[in-house]
């Protein structure tokens, strides 16, 4: 049986189609597959497990029924909606991993990351990844009427717009020197990672030996995903 990998899918009530091809996946390829692996902004925004967005409460019952058939789904946090919480694991099913996180499939050691991350060269970024991943920033968030909390994350995904469109390319793409590093602290030769709407697969030397960087779709304009069974990867394409 196959493990299946997404991210950013970007699920969002302004993209009713994206949810119903989600949701289709889930019942069709991911519903016979071993596990299911989310790699980080699965919602285009998610401001706190109190979110009551109908689409988003489908999908969550897409997942939980996944659950229920015994396929194991993980989901890491993306930028967008690094708030998913105990709340949401308990409604989906899903159990959220840490990120970077490495994994074990059929004995290799395979490292598993949204990929924001590693686009070390966008400093103003990282600058603004560092203040709302810490604690004490996310609990005075949470903290807020939901109504408020959206109204921020509109205004942040606005800005986060507006920042994408005046930053040349190459900027907003991985680090090589940053890969390598993670690669080299998490002592693999593979690491999955979805966040820069490149897919892609990319073979690497890194330090003498051959290593890869497997880099998964976004789910915008199309479906996307990667399958691993019997030590082979594969990148598919799911026209909408
Ligand atoms: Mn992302």
């Amino acid at each position: 049986m196959a493990r299946l990998f997404v991210s950013d899918v970007h699920l969002d009530a302004d993209a009713p189609q994206a949810t119903e091809q989600f949701l289709d996946f889930l019942a069709s390829h991911a519903a016979s597959a071993e596990a299911l692996y989310i790699l980080g902004d699965l919602f285009e925004a998610w401001v706190g497990d109190d979110d009551q967005d109908e689409q988003k409460q489908r999908v969550c019952a897409g997942l939980k029924s996944l659950d229920r058939r015994g396929v194991a789904c993980f989901a890491l946090h993306g930028n967008r909606d690094f708030l998913l919480g105990a709340g949401f694991s308990a409604r989906s099913g899903c159990r959220l991993l840490s990120d970077p996180v490495v994994a074990q499939f059929d004995g290799e050691r395979v490292l598993l990351t949204h990929g924001d991350a590693l686009c070390t060269d966008d400093h103003a970024y990282q600058e603004l990844r560092s203040l709302v991943r810490t604690s004490a920033w996310q609990r005075r968030f949470l903290a807020l009427p939901r109504s408020h909390r959206e109204l921020l994350a509109d205004e942040a995904r606005a800005g986060s717009r507006r920042h994408t469109a005046r930053t040349v390319p190459y900027i907003m793409d991985v680090n090589e020197a940053a890969v390598a590093a993670a690669l080299r602290a998490a002592r693999v030769r593979r690491v999955i990672h979805g966040h820069t709407h490149r897919p892609g697969v990319h073979d690497l030397e890194l330090d003498g030996a051959p290593a890869q960087r497997i880099v998964l779709g976004a789910w915008y304009e199309q479906g996307s995903y990667l399958s691993y069974e019997r030590g082979r990867y594969e990148l598919r394409e799911l026209p909408r």
